[in-house]
């Protein structure tokens, strides 16, 4: 099943325990405006070439369209209108005044010099500026796109509309009017959701084995606070491959491994092991923090966590979902679990149309309030509907989208 088939899927679960009506399942389902566009790029030997581009709207009955761009080869029409319908559901789950959106482009990045990926960035925006804006969609960033790119973006739009607010952009660097803790802020989200969790359960969490796969900013930076807070990090790895030490590995040092050698696989601190075999590790919080379609029906029968803290977009395929609750496995679904990134960008544009400048410690406790009513609204939900994690999350996000289309 398509990325997008599978969201769709997540939502009829939902809608039948809300027992919503057929219309307005269908219209919930039905993005507002798709935009496919070819984005010209003169590389730097003079030749030109083309690449796919993207922006879908799906939802904005909440506030203006959010979230974040992609440079992925991976990038289709399908996986951005799964990813933009996941914003809308998770701007509601956090309760933020945002709807959903999500845009991309079908490119390999790292095959781009630095030049080049500026003109990649800046002819992206050349297209989309009409229909963009700090009042009308607002994106961000999202795999392979980070502040240097939204800097360049948010210097083009501001060229053709002369809007200088900042705020048709977030996720921008902190010289140019990004927020503090928006660089780690979809890390320590899952963080605060993933203690909330482990409260609820009543699990101890000092010595807890975690397992991540991707070592993209999201991971990498909850790995750290992982670390801290006293749960043993036991497997990492990255797009090509990752590395297991049962008595834990030291993440700051693989960090600085990957850095220098572009891999978490160069580090010798321990055994070699491929992404599939990471996943089905023995440990107690298995984070999938890279792309969608990871845990399928395929290998979910043998995850060994008790946690599946969902930091990626739709890692987890609707029929995984229901091997792993039959096993009494939590998933905390990408709608809550990565909320912090938007939530935090939400933060930023807030500052930029007031002009204001919040500390870190102001942001990460707003964050944190954010992030702890979320999590209780799901997890109540959960317990009252006898539903998994996501259909709960679900349920309170459609619960408020309704709201706000009835006016
Ligand atoms: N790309 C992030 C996400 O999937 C952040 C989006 C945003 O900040 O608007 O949630």
């Amino acid at each position: 099943m398509s990325a997008f088939e599978n969201a769709l899927k997540q939502l009829d679960n939902a809608a039948q325990t809300l027992g919503l009506d057929f219309g307005t399942v269908a219209k919930l389902k039905d993005p507002d405006r798709v935009y496919e566009f070819e984005v010209p790029l003169v590389m730097d030997n003079g030749s030109p070439r083309s690449f796919r581009g993207y922006r879908v709207q799906f939802n904005n009955s909440r506030g203006p369209y959010k979230g974040g761009i992609r440079l992925h080869p991976q990038v289709d029409l399908d996986e951005v209108k799964a990813l933009a319908f996941w914003m809308a559901i998770k701007t509601a789950v956090v309760n933020i005044p945002m709807g959903g959106g999500k845009g991309g482009v079908s490119v390999n990045p790292k095959e781009l010099s630095s030049a080049e990926l500026e003109r990649l960035s800046r002819a992206w925006v050349a297209y989309m500026a009409p229909h963009i804006g700090p009042h009308q969609d607002v994106p961000a960033p999202d795999v392979n796109t980070n502040p240097r790119i939204m800097d360049w973006m948010a210097d083009e739009y501001k060229n053709i509309t002369g809007d200088a607010s900042g705020a048709a952009f977030t996720g921008k660097s902190l010289g140019r009017g990004g927020s503090e803790g928006r660089r780690t802020a979809t890390g320590q989200g899952a963080f605060y959701v993933l203690g909330e969790l482990m409260a609820a359960l009543g699990m101890e969490l000092a010595g807890k084995r975690v397992v991540i796969q991707g070592f993209g900013n999201a991971g990498h930076h909850f790995a750290l606070l992982a670390q801290k807070a006293g749960y043993t990090i036991v497997g990492v790895s990255d797009s090509k491959g990752g590395i297991y030490h049962p008595d834990g590995l030291n993440i700051e040092a693989i960090m600085k491994t990957k850095e220098e050698q572009g891999s978490v696989v160069a580090s010798d601190a321990g055994t070699s092991v491929s992404n599939r075999e990471l996943l089905e590790l023995a440990c107690d919080i298995l984070v999938p923090a890279a792309l969608e379609n990871q845990i399928t029906k395929e290998n979910a029968g043998n995850i060994q966590a008790k946690v599946v803290l969902e930091i990626a977009n739709g890692p987890t395929t609707p029929e995984a979902d229901a091997i792993l609750w039959a096993k009494k496995i939590y998933v905390v679904p990408d709608v809550l679990a990565n909320a912090g990134g938007v939530t935090v960008s939400y933060f930023e544009w807030d500052q930029n149309l007031k002009n204001e400048h919040w500390s870190e410690a102001e942001v990460f406790q707003k964050l944190e309030t954010v992030m702890k009513n979320a999590f209780k609204a799901v997890w109540d939900t959960h317990k009252e509907h006898d539903v998994d994690l996501r259909t709960g999350a679900f349920m309170v996000a459609v619960r408020r989208i309704v709201e706000a289309t009835k006016g």
